[in-house]
């Protein structure tokens, strides 16, 4: 068997690169922690300031790298490849996660709130695939793992304002729902082109998260089968496994962690 088709074994990131979007607070910076913890070396990026996140990679004994980067812009995009494969020659794991939320109702969704959702979410994922293919192809080893959501499953999770002179509808909006599915089915479409290279691509959708994003919504979460909010450690933990050699033998799935909301 040839050697990037490798079966399962043990969670293990020695000697592994991975690049986090939208990794400077909430869950992206939880998925880069935890990637770091078990031994990845992690290149931080965000439009916001990284230099937080960074610091804390390193004093868990791990090399970090920060990086401004828009994942709209194909420039800032160049930059953070060549950035990364100069300092360390190789990139193993892709975490898709950077994100925005319009929770607008579909007559108040205008055109730019609908390509500014699908620009950042669908094709800033396809943008940093895209980027990080053909070097994963020439390791014949990636593993890309999309931050979906249960909104992209379900048509958008309903919550509503905790403050009651919010106008909008807690429910995120069809842009946002559209662009997360069309993240699934990207997932998919890659899987399928990676997988004799020993590139994996999965995806996973998390229910409602205690996040800068969630914050002033109330998401009725007594009533899940695991009756709490999710915590970015929960999201993590589930991408530290499909980024991980334990999970050799699986593509192309989108993994529910939202304490049961979504059973399918
Ligand atoms: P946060 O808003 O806390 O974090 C998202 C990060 O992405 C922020 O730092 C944000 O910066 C950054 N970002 C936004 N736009 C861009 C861009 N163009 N380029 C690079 N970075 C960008 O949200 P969460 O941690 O909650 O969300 C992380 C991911 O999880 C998102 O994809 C989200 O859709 C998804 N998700 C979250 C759920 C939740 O309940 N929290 C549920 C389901 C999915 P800035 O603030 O400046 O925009």
């Amino acid at each position: 068997m040839s050697e990037h088709l490798s079966i399962s074994k043990p969670i293990e990131f020695r000697e592994r690169v991975a690049i986090v979007t939208g990794a400077a607070r909430g869950i992206g910076r939880a998925i880069a922690l935890a990637l770091a913890r078990e031994g990845a070396d992690i290149i931080v990026t965000d439009v916001l300031p990284t230099e937080q996140a960074v610091a804390k990679i390193r004093a868990c004994g791990r090399q970090a790298l920060g990086l401004h980067c828009d994942v709209t812009s194909s420039a800032d995009i160049a930059t953070l490849i060549e950035r990364a494969m100069g300092e360390f020659s190789h990139i193993d794991i892709l975490v898709n996660n950077a994100g925005i939320a319009h929770r607008s109702g579909l007559e108040d969704t205008t055109e730019d709130m609908w390509y500014r959702d699908i620009d950042v979410i669908m094709t800033g994922t396809y943008r940093l695939t895209q980027a990080v293919f053909p070097i994963m192809k020439q390791q014949g080893y990636g593993k890309i793992v999309n931050i979906s959501s249960v909104s992209g499953k379900i048509g958008g999770a309903v919550s509503k304002p905790t403050d009651t002179a919010e106008s909008l509808s807690g429910r995120t909006g069809p842009a946002y729902a559209t662009a997360k599915g069309g993240v699934l089915a990207f997932t998919k479409w890659v899987a399928k082109a990676g997988g004799h290279y020993g590139i994996y691509c999965n995806a996973v959708c998390p229910g409602p998260v205690e996040t800068e994003m969630t914050r002033g919504f109330d998401y009725s979460v007594e009533s899940l089968p695991i009756p709490r909010i999710g915590q970015p450690e929960d999201i993590a933990e589930a991408v530290v496994f499909l980024a991980s050699p334990a999970a050799n033998f699986i593509t192309g799935q989108a993994l529910n962690v939202d304490g049961g909301m979504v059973m399918d």
